[in-house]
């Protein structure tokens, strides 16, 4: 089956992100979330991150241009879904939210259509399971940020089909970028081994064995990780760091990955990171370093 029309519903972070990687590869591309203005903020980030490819010399101004010309703005759900091909759906980790968007897109959009979620961590067998048609039900788990970074861990449900999974497989590769299969299982890999860590350097904070500043050094310049933790869990979301704990805790059974007291701490009082100006750094100056 020939994939050209994409939903992409939820336009946070990652939303937007695949969104523009997808308007930027050719595809039609309607782009949905609950409000007018998180829509059109999407749409500005996109216009902001291709501004920053042209600056690079990864794109032009045409091709900004008609990147943004392929993209449709739509915040009924019903509507944007109606003629997709493959919707990929970006909302917020919770279970409760995706069940309910899984449903509605299940019963809106034609029966060919691909549903998959770029969850973190929820089970898509569950969510598969929900729909009439989880044969057709896959994770596409894009990296953020989206547009640069080449992974895309495809996580296969248990009724998963294969020619689903060979559909997907393709498109990625179409994207320019790189598909790697896993199993449904809490955290799949990617977070499954990242998030106990960055856990780790949050209880590392909180028991007062090093500054976030000093973690973050020692792992980057010791380990050769480009990013330090806690500079990455700022940047993927503290709320977004502990629905992946959670999942993991519930979902192994294991205290070993039950989430840090502080970083509960920190998402109650809202400081969720990068994308509230402020997390384990301040980032309201909005010219933090990327450490
Ligand atoms: P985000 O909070 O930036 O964006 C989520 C968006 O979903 C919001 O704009 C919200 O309004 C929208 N939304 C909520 N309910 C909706 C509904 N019913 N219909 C349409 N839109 C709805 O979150 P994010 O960081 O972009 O995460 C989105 C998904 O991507 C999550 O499943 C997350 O686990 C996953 N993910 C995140 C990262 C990361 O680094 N942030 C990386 C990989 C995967």
């Amino acid at each position: 089956m020939e994939i050209r029309k994409v939903t992409v519903v939820g336009a946070g972070t990652m939303g937007n992100g695949i969104a523009h990687t997808f308007a930027q590869s050719g595809y039609d591309v309607v782009l949905n979330d609950i409000s007018r203005e998180l829509v059109e903020k999407g749409l500005a980030m996109i216009g902001a991150n291709l501004d920053r490819q042209i600056k690079k010399g990864i794109t032009t101004g045409e091709g900004k241009d008609a990147a943004l010309s392929r993209i449709v703005l739509d915040t009924d759900l019903k509507h944007a879904v109606a003629s997709a091909d493959l919707v990929v759906e970006a909302a917020t980790e919770n279970q409760k939210i995706k069940n309910e968007i899984f449903r509605t897109v299940d019963a809106s959009s034609p029966a060919h259509a691909i549903l998959a979620s770029n969850t973190s961590s929820i089970s898509i067998t569950e969510l598969g399971s929900v729909t009439g048609r989880p044969d057709k039900v896959i994770g596409m788990h894009f990296m953020n940020p989206v547009p640069v970074m080449k992974l895309v861990e495809i996580v296969r449900g248990l009724s998963t089909s294969n020619e689903c999974a060979a559909a997907i497989n393709g498109t990625c590769e179409k994207l320019g970028k790189v598909p790697v299969e896993v199993n449904d299982y809490p955290g799949f890999i990617s977070n499954r081994i990242l998030m106990p860590m960055l856990n780790e350097a949050m209880y590392c904070v909180m028991e007062g064995v090093a500054t976030p500043d000093a973690i973050d050094q020692v792992m980057k310049l010791g380990m050769n990780h480009p990013m330090g933790p806690l500079t990455l869990a700022d940047f993927i979301g503290l709320d977004v760091c502990l629905a992946i704990m959670g999942v993991l805790h519930e979902g192994l059974g294991d205290p070993k990955y039950r989430p840090c007291p502080l970083l509960k701490k920190m998402v109650a009082a809202g400081h969720l990171g990068r994308k509230t100006g402020k997390g384990f750094y301040d980032y309201s100056d909005l010219k933090a370093p990327a450490r």
